[in-house]
């Protein structure tokens, strides 16, 4: 069935428009947002509207002890039931795009945020870039570039691009068929790309924030409700408390956070996402690729070959004419591929290494059809496993968000894969908590959104989803929509 989110006081809310409590958050422009659902929107109770007294006392978790935990699947729920703060603060754990963009949103409505992201080089996530000094050698090696298909992600790569954060990929991509058949895609829709790759992008999108606290590097390892408040830690060192948190990545790492939180809904949905594992390999090459013939292309998805499904010439991506070095190509492998040839990302065997380098340059052969061991030997190469590299299943919701434990979650997969739904997604779910702060936290059944949501299979490609390069990707963006 459709649950119908509009909004008064920002893009996304839940229908029924509430009473908005007068606050430091503003109000904008008028959005709605249709989404596909399988769960029905609760109704409040008339405890939920007016607290009665026995709900007091069982307010504020951790007050003297007086909280609430209700037994729920594997684990007790957390309750959180003291009025939400006047001036909240919001604990952001991961600075993907989707942590980002959340942070953004916040940060334009008022309110405060920290934004915690593992990155020792920078934040961004699946936007790495690898620069090696000194030539310089320059790979993205997760995220290529991007397309945009919705006009709110739209309106803020506007933004980018008048920055001089991104601009346009003019290079040719298209389909590479196994010995070099290319075909290539129209130039329309436009392909976006970092300035100097997309981890600079990632780290420049808070420049102009002033409510949003970055720290970096820090692993969050436990999350602890206390006295009415989320305490976050790092190996046990304080990483301060927020009103609110958000779970800005997912895979194993968030499972074993979400593990013992006192969140079981929302860990439960992590737990039905699966993400497929892809290996990157970073290679540069002396002289250009023989890849001549009637197109010289800079990026191809990649058909009929095991170990390959995409390459770009990352050193033309984005030095263009200024690139009279070394080419410098990112080579992904299948998710297939990825499967076969899985090991711990963080302890690569040697052997597994050189066995998928040698398989994936085989590929690059295959593809462009040159003879087996013909392929001119690299000057440098590096392979990285992406372990937990895309979403395979989705449950179609812009984010999930349990106001109860007071917990919401955003990334690429609660839409797609991709860092447009990444985007969206965090921009939904900032959207979706400014409200429920306005609300006072007054009716929290009425905010309760995603926690029961199936999953289905993502169609896309291997790298994720490019919308307008593919029909079938057109199809994931009907199940929701944005209209002004
Ligand atoms: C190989 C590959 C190629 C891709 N190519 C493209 C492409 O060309 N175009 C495209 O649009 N999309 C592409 N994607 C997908 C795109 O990169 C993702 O959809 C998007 O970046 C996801 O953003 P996110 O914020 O949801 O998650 P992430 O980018 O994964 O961000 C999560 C962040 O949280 C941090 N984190 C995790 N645990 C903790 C913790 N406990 N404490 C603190 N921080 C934590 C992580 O370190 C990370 O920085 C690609 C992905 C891969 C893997």
């Amino acid at each position: 069935m459709t649950t119908l989110i509009s909004s008064s006081s920002s893009s996304f809310i839940l229908q029924p428009l509430k009473p908005s409590k007068p606050s430091i958050l503003s109000n904008s422009d008028f959005l709605t947002l249709t989404i596909m659902s399988t769960s029905q929107p609760k109704r409040p109770t008339k405890n939920a509207q007016k607290p009665t007294s026995s709900s007091r006392k069982r307010s504020s978790y951790g007050t003297s002890r007086r909280s609430i935990l209700k037994k729920t699947f594997s684990q007790e729920q957390v309750t959180f039931s003291a009025p939400v703060s006047g001036d909240p603060h919001v604990g952001i754990i991961g600075g993907g795009m989707a942590g980002l963009a959340c942070a953004l949103s916040l940060d334009q409505k008022g309110v405060k945020s920290t934004v915690f992201d593992t990155g020792i080089h920078g934040l961004g996530g699946r936007m790495g870039t690898r620069i090696i000094d000194p030539q310089p050698l320059i790979f993205d090696h997760a995220a290529q570039f991007f397309t945009v298909s919705d006009s709110r992600f739209g309106q803020l790569v506007d933004g980018w691009l008048e920055r001089g954060l991104v601009r346009r990929w003019e290079g040719m991509i298209g389909e590479l068929e196994v010995g070099g058949r290319f075909v290539p895609f129209p130039s329309s829709p436009p392909r976006y790309v970092g300035i100097n790759g997309m981890r600079p992008l990632a780290d420049s999108l808070l420049t102009q924030t002033s409510l949003v606290n970055v720290v970096r590097p820090c692993w969050i390892s436990k999350l602890e409700p206390f006295n009415g408040m989320w305490h976050l830690s790092e190996n046990g060192k304080p990483r301060g408390q927020f009103d609110i948190i958000i779970i800005a990545h997912n895979g194993k790492c968030a499972n074993r956070l979400l593990g013992s939180s006192g969140l079981p809904l929302i860990a439960r949905q992590m737990k039905r996402l699966e993400l497929s594992s892809i290996w990157a390999l970073l290679a540069a090459f002396e002289d250009p690729l023989p890849i001549g013939g009637e197109f010289t292309f800079e990026g191809a998805f990649v058909k009929g070959v095991d170990s390959l499904s995409w390459m770009a010439n990352n050193s033309m991506k984005l030095l263009g004419s200024q690139s009279n070095g070394p080419q410098c190509w990112t080579f992904f492998s299948t998710a297939a591929y990825g499967k076969q040839n899985k090991v711990p990302q963080e302890n690569i065997p040697t052997a597994t290494a050189e066995k998928v380098k040698t398989g994936m340059l085989h590929g690059v052969e295959t593809a462009v059809g040159l003879p087996k061991s013909s392929l001119q030997k690299p000057l440098y190469t590096r392979v990285q496993l992406w372990g937990a590299a895309l979403p395979t299943n989705t449950p179609s919701i812009p984010c999930i968000f349990d106001p109860h434990g007071r917990a919401g979650i955003c990334g690429d997969w609660l839409l797609g894969s991709s860092l447009e739904c990444a985007a969206l997604s965090g921009m939904a779910l900032a959207n979706h908590m400014v409200d429920y702060l306005q609300s006072g936290g007054v009716c929290p059944e009425e905010f309760a959104v995603g926690l029961h949501n199936e999953f289905r299979p993502l169609e896309g490609h291997d790298i994720g989803q490019f919308p307008g390069l593919e029909s079938t990707e057109k199809e994931e963006f009907q199940s929701y929509q944005l209209t002004p």
